[in-house]
């Protein structure tokens, strides 16, 4: 089929962007053009070499010379070219990608927030200090754990440090033991981070229903086994209903039950951890409590955990002095005042500089408040629903092979279109024609050619349902014109990349 063609067929939400034909910034430059100007001269000259000696530049930098509205013009058209949650549906599974609620940034930027130095002495701190320390009793709560860190930056860091304490325990009871139990569905990063704690993965099939096989957990588990490491849901988006039996079996050897809580949006204000037998967890502030993304901007992924591991955490540790608080303007050693406390001999010691990401704490802390108990369930529930009406809708068309209930996501897999050569990648392809991100690719791996739906919570019906028609329609499209899908996206400034090439051999620098 002709190029244009295909083009003409494109449909949904998007149509070829007028500003697409951006190009570098490097290429728009010419010899002395600037975007400022300055008054003349009007002290004596200097010359750079005789006070820069050597290190005076001699050549040109090479930068791009423009004048104000041509900067201007080229970073706002390439900021154009983003897509993001502001602009429709980011269906992307396991990543939770919601709504970042305007006020959660309004808070953030509150100017005693925001501009609270983390040198200043705890006495003036209070404040932000309150905020850390609320945020700290609201994840407790939710996750029905006893202690909490805030330190580390992300998902993957806070699995770090969870399995840095499950070693600190161990150790402390005189073994620190050998490997750690990791389900064939896990996130790629749960065995990464057992590899670089010192731990040996030993890879738990799952059952038909996406579960844990207990039978071969009771076979695995033994005196060398650290822990297990359990996303829960699952990242099929199924719940791990013998979660009570697996902490059972698990803590018989002495072994622990880390849960990967990246999908606690499936169970906020409906369950908690703490109370089906897991120690220690993970959440992700950037998920489950929209807090942005943000273009691999700060994350951060508290580690929750029951009071016989609360000595290893990362310190220092925020504390709060015996008694009434006096004012609000107090002295640190003062009744009820907050402190960070350094002197803790079992501690695993510091996972991050300061006290962790304390903009993406505050977002949190205005997302829980701004809900509230009965909101954070509704949430909850609302995801749940959004990714079953997805599932309802499209389960005519594509193969669903784990046929358990769906939680926050669903996973269905390409085998059907694959039979005709069109793949979950080209689907996701094809899906920015129609105005929307890709789903999750060809993740769990459990699941071959699979296609992750997470719509998350923030998605109102006629947004679902334009998601809906566009997956039917691009269906169809695999029966009549399956090139059409194969060779997308076609609305794109460029189309398909050399994936393998842009890894490899990535091109990172302008040569003029
Ligand atoms: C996102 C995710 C992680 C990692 O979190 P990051 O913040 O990206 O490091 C770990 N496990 C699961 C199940 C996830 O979805």
């Amino acid at each position: 089929m002709a190029t244009e063609s295909i083009e003409r067929k494109t449909v949904g939400k998007v149509r070829p962007h007028q500003t697409q034909n951006e190009g570098l910034v490097f290429e728009k430059s010419s010899p002395g053009k600037k975007a400022y100007k300055l008054p003349p001269l009007d002290v004596p000259a200097v010359d750079a070499s005789s006070l820069l000696g050597e290190t005076h530049r001699q050549a040109s930098a090479g930068l791009p010379e423009l004048s104000e509205i041509e900067i201007i013009r080229h970073f706002t058209r390439l900021s154009t070219w983003n897509y993001a949650i502001d602009l429709g549906m980011y269906p992307l599974g396991s990543c939770t990608m919601k709504y970042n609620p305007r006020v959660n940034e309004f808070v953030a930027r509150i100017e005693g927030l925001a501009e609270a130095h983390p040198y200043r002495p705890d006495a003036q701190a209070q404040g932000i200090l309150e905020v850390i320390d609320l945020l700290q009793k609201c994840l407790t709560e939710i996750t029905g754990m006893d202690a909490i860190t805030l330190q580390p930056a992300a998902g993957a860091h806070g699995e770090f440090t969870g399995i840095l304490l499950v070693r600190a325990w161990h150790e402390s009871q005189g073994n620190a033991r050998k490997k750690i139990l990791i389900p064939d569905s896990a996130h790629g990063t749960n065995p990464a981070t057992a590899a670089i704690c010192g731990y040996a993965v030993e890879n738990l099939k799952s059952n038909s229903e996406g579960g844990i096989d207990l039978e071969a957990l009771e076979r695995q588990v033994d005196s060398e086994t650290a822990a297990l490491m359990l996303t829960n849901p699952s990242t099929i988006g199924v719940f791990e209903s013998q979660i009570h039996r697996i902490a059972d079996i698990l803590h018989a050897k002495g072994a622990l039950l880390y849960m990967d809580g990246a999908n606690m949006n499936a169970l906020v204000g409906k369950v908690r951890p703490g109370d089906f037998g897991v120690d220690v967890m993970h959440l992700n502030l950037h998920k489950t409590f929209s807090t942005p993304h943000g273009g691999g901007g700060p994350g951060s992924g508290p580690v929750a955990c029951k009071r016989f591991l609360e000595p290893f955490l990362p310190t220092p540790v925020l504390v709060r002095s015996a008694g009434e608080p006096q004012s609000s303007v107090t002295i640190s050693a003062a009744p009820g005042a907050l402190h960070w406390e350094y002197d803790r001999p079992q501690s695993v010691g510091r996972v991050r500089a300061f006290y962790g990401n304390t903009g993406m704490f505050i977002r949190a802390l205005a997302y829980i408040l701004a809900n509230g108990p009965d909101g954070l369930r509704q949430t909850t529930e609302d995801a749940v629903l959004n990714a079953n009406y997805v599932r309802a809708k499209l389960e005519d068309l594509f193969e669903l092979p784990y046929k358990t209930a769906s939680m926050h996501e669903v996973v269905f897999s390409d085998k059907r279109q694959a039979a005709k050569g069109v793949k979950t990648g080209d689907f996701a392809k094809r899906l920015i024609d129609y105005g929307f991100h890709p789903y999750t690719v060809s993740f769990p791996l459990i699941v071959p050619g699979a296609l992750m739906i997470e719509p998350t919570e923030s998605e109102s019906k006629e947004e679902l349902d334009l998601f809906i028609e566009a997956m039917r329609s691009i269906a169809r499209e695999v029966e009549e014109t399956p090139e059409l899908v194969k060779t997308a996206p076609h609305s794109t400034r460029v189309s398909r990349l050399d994936e393998v090439q842009a890894a490899r051999k990535p091109v990172l620098r302008w040569r003029g």
